[in-house]
């Protein structure tokens, strides 16, 4: 029988990224029907909405989707189609693998972390007082010596159930995967009651898991540095929201860009597999951006099936087209303006030859 999967091809650079990774991924011949559904600023006038009511049924439905990224747009009652779909599915586990390919051009000799951020609280709850408004003097007035007048304010929940779930699926992921080290990255020595209560979280956590998965600490601007000098001495990172988007980026740039950063949305019933990237505008339609950061997501959600043969295959694929740096897009020439680099299509026809050399 086969597996129904939400295809989300969603705006920008979205829809050609989408068609290549659909492309690749019935070249490895898992059994897979897609589910296509629009969401994302192009919709806006059909629906009236980014996110129409049909994309979150289509993905209770089936319980795994492959997104492609969405713009959000500014100045409109809507914060963030990607936000929401999280908070809505109860997506709470963001997980980033960021893994050195041999070919692409990083500073780096050896990189293979995975990032796990926290999905569902922390700044990006979205309770923020404009400026001027009632509701920030009020909040002011609790502390008046602290804030300046006429503030604007965002509020960072953070609590041990969710710190909790993010930290016991990074000691387990750690497990499932092999890996040995957990490190979890706050700000506790400056805000002592929210990341203080993510460290304390941790740290219980970690005495379940104590003999089978080490368990360290940093802050997360020491965490930066880390990361920049000596990114071979980490594994899993486990952080609360906006240090682990902010860090997504710092860790995709480490291998190699954007282009192949691969992640995963994952909750206990569902999971959206989706690139670290977003939706490119200035490339829109130019059949020019990387595919590779979608297809490497798609190999997740592969693994998620448990289709490993065919993950397995698709990612040794991926790897020795770009390890040969031939059929490859610009991001991945040594110069961005290398006149043979390939365009997104072309590299899927690459990596779909190359699944039919490995098979
Ligand atoms: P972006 O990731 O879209 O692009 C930043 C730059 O990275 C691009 O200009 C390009 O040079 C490079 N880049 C990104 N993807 C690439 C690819 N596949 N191949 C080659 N180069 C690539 O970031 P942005 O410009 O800050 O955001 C654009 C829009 O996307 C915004 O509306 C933002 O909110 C949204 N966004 C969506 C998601 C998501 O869907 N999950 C994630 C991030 C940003």
């Amino acid at each position: 029988m086969k597996q129904r999967v939400t295809l989300i091809p969603g705006d920008g650079i979205g829809p050609e990224l989408a068609i290549a990774a659909r492309r690749v991924v019935e070249a490895t011949g898992a059994p897979i029907e897609w589910d296509v559904q629009e969401a994302g600023a192009e919709v806006m006038e059909k629906y009236g909405t980014p996110l129409p009511a049909s994309v979150l049924e289509s993905i209770r439905r089936n319980r795994v989707a492959l997104k492609g990224p969405i713009t959000t747009p500014i100045g409109t009652g809507f914060r963030s189609v990607n936000v929401a779909l999280r908070q809505e599915l109860d997506l709470y586990a963001c997980v980033r693998p960021c893994k050195l390919y041999p070919g692409v051009r990083s500073r780096y000799d050896q990189v293979d972390l995975v990032l796990i951020r926290e999905n569902t609280e922390d700044l990006y709850a979205g309770v923020e007082f404009e400026a001027g408004s009632p509701q920030a003097e009020q909040i002011r007035s609790w502390a008046p010596d602290k804030i300046h007048p006429g503030a604007a304010i965002s509020i960072k929940p953070i609590s041990a159930a969710a710190s909790r779930r993010i930290i016991r699926f990074a000691f387990e992921y750690a497990l499932a995967h092999g890996r040995h080290k957990v490190t979890a990255v706050a700000k506790a020595n400056i805000m002592k009651y929210t990341d203080g209560l993510f460290f304390r979280v941790g740290e219980e956590v970690a005495r379940e898991y104590e003999g089978r998965v080490e368990y360290e600490e940093r802050l997360v601007d020491n965490m930066c540095m880390q990361l920049v000098q000596k990114p071979e001495q980490y594994d899993v990172l486990v952080l609360p929201n906006l240090y682990g988007d902010i860090l997504s980026d710092l860790a995709a740039g480490l291998v190699g860009g954007l282009g192949v950063a691969a992640g995963a949305n994952i909750g206990d019933e569902m999971a959206v597999f989706e690139p670290t990237h977003g939706s490119a505008p200035k490339y829109k339609g130019l059949n020019k951006a990387n595919p590779t950061a979608l297809i490497l997501s798609a190999v997740l959600m592969l693994r998620h099936l448990r289709y490993y043969t065919e993950a397995d295959r698709l990612e040794k694929a991926v790897a020795a087209v770009i390890r040969e740096g031939r059929f490859v897009t610009y991001d991945l020439k040594e110069r961005r303006d290398d006149p043979t680099a390939v365009g997104t299509q072309e590299m899927a026809t690459a990596i779909i030859d190359k699944l039919g050399e490995l098979s």
